[in-house]
């Protein structure tokens, strides 16, 4: 039998949220050919009173709820027990993702991913389940679901044998620090818009040239922090 390759947990209060937009096109097909799986896991089914209570009031005051640390524990604990995948807590107070992250976690075997609610979560359980935070940027989402499946996507996607073309991979934003350069496809013309001859030219020197051109101009103005950075952390 094959066996999966890449273990994908969630925890969260919506687990019919998964798979989601992951249960289609290339992921979704991967899905089914098991080279990857996802598990989502009701956070409530830890609780441990009658009415089953995730959530309490913030110590010191404060408006909304916090995320209650026995419970969630829990939870971690019964997923994870005689498990190396890394512990995700998504997060807007987190690291930013990066493609170079995404890279590391597509190379393991897999993740645990915990999706937030509320205002977040007790401090004491990221600390002593030593949760990585991870932001998909900077703004506030209500809730950790969509950053999971934005993760997961990230992550799915590179997989070996995922993609169809897995050439395609390479030549991506971020991949080489760059951002990548401009697409085009038939008609040659398009309301009175040509093709750049040299992408016709059949000259694939010249196209290489043109296509690296291309992206060291767009990254100096529209992200010229990337051109910054040193390669490691690419
Ligand atoms: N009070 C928190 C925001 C809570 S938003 C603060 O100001 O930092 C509720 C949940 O949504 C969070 O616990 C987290 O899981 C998720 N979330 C919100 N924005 C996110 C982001 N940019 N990246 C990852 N997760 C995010």
């Amino acid at each position: 039998m094959e066996t999966t390759a890449f273990r994908a947990t969630v925890l969260t209060l919506y687990p019919e949220m998964f798979p989601g937009h992951l249960g289609y096109s290339l992921a979704g097909k991967a899905m089914e050919r098991r080279q990857w799986a996802l598990d989502a896991v009701q956070i409530r089914d830890f609780a441990a009173d009658k009415h089953r209570t995730v959530d309490d009031t913030p110590a010191g005051g404060g408006a909304g709820m916090v995320l209650k640390p026995d419970v969630l524990a829990r939870a971690i604990d019964t997923v994870s027990t005689n498990d190396n995948r890394p512990r995700l807590l998504m997060s807007p107070r987190g690291k930013p993702l990066t493609q170079k992250r995404v890279r590391e976690l597509a190379d393991g075997e897999g993740v645990i991913i915990i999706c937030g609610r509320f205002e977040g979560v007790d401090q004491r359980v990221i600390d002593a389940r030593e949760l990585e935070e991870v932001s998909i940027g900077d703004y506030v989402l209500s809730g950790g679901e969509p950053a999971a499946l934005t993760v997961l996507d990230a992550i799915v996607r590179i997989l070996p044998g995922v993609m169809g073309n897995d050439l395609s991979g390479l030549h991506e934003s971020f991949e080489g620090g760059l951002l990548e350069h401009p697409h085009y496809t038939r008609p040659q013309e398009w309301e009175g818009r040509e093709i750049p001859a040299v992408l016709t030219s059949g000259n694939h020197g010249a196209i290489e040239k043109w296509r690296h051109e291309q992206a060291v101009t767009l990254t100096r103005a529209r992200r010229p922090d990337l051109l910054e950075k040193p390669v490691g952390e690419k």
